[in-house]
């Protein structure tokens, strides 16, 4: 067979870790609890349908090429709901981007050379850890707790690592995080952008879940903090989606940051996509020009809210003293540990045979991952089938630790 000259991140890369759980997922009966795909039943169908319609109405925009940067109409709209939360910036200080995954995976590539190191608090987005190692970086895990990031621990290893050494990047979610659900506190969020100014790294505030609250809201953005001590030299860049409260298959994200920054990302797109679907970027503008966003995500809110109270009780009824977990306070995610007599893998082959799937812990750090944690989530099954999946889950248990 013919030797292909592989590029050295590619010679031996490893997939997403979620992205191999699929096959599983056409297994007949399969109860999901792993992926973080939003509720299909929470679409607002006639909405998106109408927004389509509209876009339609405009051939000559939403079937044609658009700027790199993202349609204007979609860019003023964005700009407008990144004010509503706080975050304010100029017309040439936002785009869109495919994704807000595109957003960090352009970052990457304007700002990271081989060997450059990044900070990532862990537990985290696996994606962002792929993203990262196929750029070569080196990634230095901060610990997260219950609250999210650990600031004291960040500070910690900043003061004891050369300067020359220092990350130059920080990744964070600090709204109903991914996977551990975890809202970072004002204190902590004021202590951290300090830290970026003081040690002068940026920090990506990653922001797919901030809007998915269960009643108490987010603390300011770092953006608006990061705004606040550094107007001139803010060192957070803020990326979003409208994945989780509109539909991901829009492929709609954003980021709003420097504009120096963001011609560079630009460019840098330029050879990825040209642009982000034009058809999708005026279904995405037409669609939060309608005004039914709000009411859709009260909806979306409400119903993962009570999606997460039934798994909560759930897994408190039928796992007691077999799991620890703190109750999410928004987002998709229930970050679990699991008891350390039960071996990992014997409990995931277990959850397969009784029909339900989940995400185990490890694919969620960089290296020394703790096995005995797995992440579910409560967003895409109903209250049956969290029922009948932590029923199954409960089984597994048994199985495994017999
Ligand atoms: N960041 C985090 C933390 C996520 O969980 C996700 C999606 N699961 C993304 C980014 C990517 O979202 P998008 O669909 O906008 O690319």
């Amino acid at each position: 067979m013919r030797q292909i000259p592989y590029a050295s991140p590619f010679a031996e890369p490893a997939g997403s870790p979620i992205r191999e759980l699929f096959p599983y997922l056409s297994r007949p009966g399969m109860i999901s609890l792993a992926g973080g795909y939003p509720s299909a039943s929470l679409f607002d169908l006639p909405g998106l349908q109408e927004a389509s319609l509209r876009a339609m109405a405009n051939p000559g925009q939403s079937l044609q090429y658009c700027a790199t940067e993202g349609l204007p109409a979609l860019r003023e709209a964005l700009q407008a709901l990144s004010a509503s939360r706080g975050i304010r910036c100029g017309s040439d200080e936002l785009i869109v981007t495919t994704g807000s995954q595109q957003a960090f995976d352009l970052l990457v590539r304007v700002l990271l050379e081989p060997g450059d190191g990044v900070y990532v608090e862990s537990p985290t987005y696996p994606a962002t850890l792929q993203a990262l190692r196929l750029a070569q970086a080196r990634i230095e895990q901060v610990p997260a707790d219950d609250e999210g990031l650990q600031v004291e621990r960040l500070e910690a290893l900043l003061a004891e690592t050369p300067p020359a050494r220092r990350p130059k990047l920080l990744y964070t979610v600090p709204n109903f995080s991914n996977p551990g659900g975890t809202l970072l506190p004002a204190a902590r969020r004021e202590a951290l952008v300090r830290l970026a100014i003081r040690y002068g790294f940026l920090i990506v505030e990653d922001d797919p879940y901030g809007a998915l609250d269960f009643g108490t809201g987010a603390p300011r953005t770092l953006f608006e903090i990061g705004c606040e001590l550094a107007p001139d030299d803010n060192p957070v860049i803020y990326l979003s989606s409208l994945s989780k409260t509109v539909a991901p298959a829009l492929r709609i994200g954003w980021m709003v940051a420097p504009r120096e920054l963001l011609r560079r990302c630009a460019i840098a797109k330029q050879t990825a996509d040209l642009c982000t679907s034009s058809l999708a970027q005026a279904v995405a503008a037409e669609y939060l020009a309608g005004g039914r966003g709000p009411a859709a995500i009260a909806g979306m809110r409400a119903e993962y809210g009570k999606r997460m109270r039934h798994m909560v009780g759930a897994l408190r009824d039928q796992l007691a003293g077999q799991v620890e977990f703190v109750e999410p306070a928004g987002g998709m995610f229930v970050w679990v540990r699991t008891d350390p007599a039960i071996e990992p893998r014997r409990l995931f082959e277990a959850a397969v045979d009784a029909g339900v799937l989940f995400v185990p812990g490890q694919a969620f750090f960089a290296a020394d991952g703790d096995p005995h944690t797995m992440r579910l989530t409560y967003a895409a099954p109903d209250c049956e089938q969290i029922s009948e999946g932590v029923a199954r889950l409960a089984r597994a248990f048994d199985r495994a630790g017999g």
